[in-house]
């Protein structure tokens, strides 16, 4: 553990005063939401910013609402309140996501724009949100501006935020798919991915696939979408056969490393093992609730 070196602290109550603070500090200013992970960076990996910028007074942050079919996720919201969310029960995908990210004592810190923001390869709610089209509301001396979440990723802890700017709102178009979210841990809880993937599909009631989105996390250096896989999938009956060639493909376009959690060719084979079986479940969401919508219709 490394001794933090003083730095100064500004918690300002809007967001013209959090740009204009970090303005101020000409990016040695750095912003604070939950500090799950800041805290542990600034401990641990010797960053020391000259300011911190807790977003926490800036009310308006942390809402989550649903308008015209869009839901909107305000990037203060911590993980525990998006569980707790109705709003968020629409999406298996997310609410999953966020029922394996850390402990109960991490997720009621923790928030959704801190885990987009610190762009790890293995953030939980990324491949999640990448599935689902996300895009980010972004507010910085400009003015406000949207960016798709696939657009956002440069590398490990590297995104397309500008100098000054400001995740503010997370909006996704809810659309009639099933989505699921699979994470596979060395531990049972309380660990990072070793791989994950998030999938979100549009089913036809013959089982044609009409819209297909894979997104892999902790194999790359960014999450990503498997966008080859995904092309697979359209047009196609979830077939045992087109699951198996589906997940090969996934394989193929995962980039993994070896490090401390596990090789890189362990990590490509579960990316096939956790494609088969996203699919599979999915497969079997499906079939379930057009069987309770047809029960419901008689
Ligand atoms: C014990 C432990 C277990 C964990 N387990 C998991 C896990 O299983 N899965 C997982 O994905 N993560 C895990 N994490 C990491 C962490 O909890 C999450 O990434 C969390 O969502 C980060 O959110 P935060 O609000 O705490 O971010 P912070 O630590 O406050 O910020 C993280 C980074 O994002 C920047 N930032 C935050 N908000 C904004 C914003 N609105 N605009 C611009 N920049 C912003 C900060 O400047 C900082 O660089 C764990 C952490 C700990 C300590």
């Amino acid at each position: 553990v490394k001794r933090i070196r003083s730095f100064d602290y500004y918690k300002p109550g809007s967001l013209p005063e959090a740009i204009e603070a970090l303005a101020r500090y000409g990016g040695e200013a750095i912003v604070l939401a939950g500090g799950t992970d800041l805290v542990v960076s600034m401990k641990m990996k010797g960053i020391s910013p000259r300011a911190v910028i807790n977003l926490k007074g800036i009310s308006g942050l942390s809402s989550i609402q649903e308008g015209g079919g869009v839901l909107k996720i305000g990037t203060l919201s911590t993980i525990h309140s998006m569980i707790l969310s109705p709003l968020l029960s629409s999406l298996p995908l997310v609410k999953g996501a966020c029922g394996v990210l850390g402990t109960p004592q991490v997720r009621n810190l923790a928030t959704i724009g801190g885990n987009i923001c610190n762009a790890s390869p293995a953030g939980d709610l990324i491949p999640p949100l990448l599935a689902l089209d996300a895009v980010l509301k972004i507010d910085g001396p400009s003015g406000q501006r949207l960016m798709k979440i696939t657009d956002f990723f440069r590398g490990p802890g590297v995104t397309e935020l500008g100098l000054y700017e400001i995740l503010t709102e997370i909006n996704i178009t809810l659309a009639n798919s099933v989505g699921l979210y699979l994470k596979h841990g060395i531990r049972m809880a309380h660990d990072l991915s070793v791989v994950s993937i998030a999938a979100c599909l549009n089913i036809q009631e013959d089982l044609t696939v009409s819209k297909a989105r894979l997104a892999l996390g902790a194999v790359a250096p960014t999450p990503f979408r498997a966008m080859i896989a995904e092309g697979l999938l359209v047009g196609q009956r979830l077939s045992d056969k087109v699951i198996r060639e589906v997940a090969r493909q996934a394989m193929e376009e995962a980039n993994p490393i070896t490090d401390v959690r596990a090789s890189a060719n362990y990590r490509k084979e579960m990316v096939g093992v956790l494609t088969d079986r996203v699919l599979r479940k999915i497969l079997q969401t499906y079939r379930q609730k057009s069987g309770e919508k047809k029960n419901v219709e008689r």
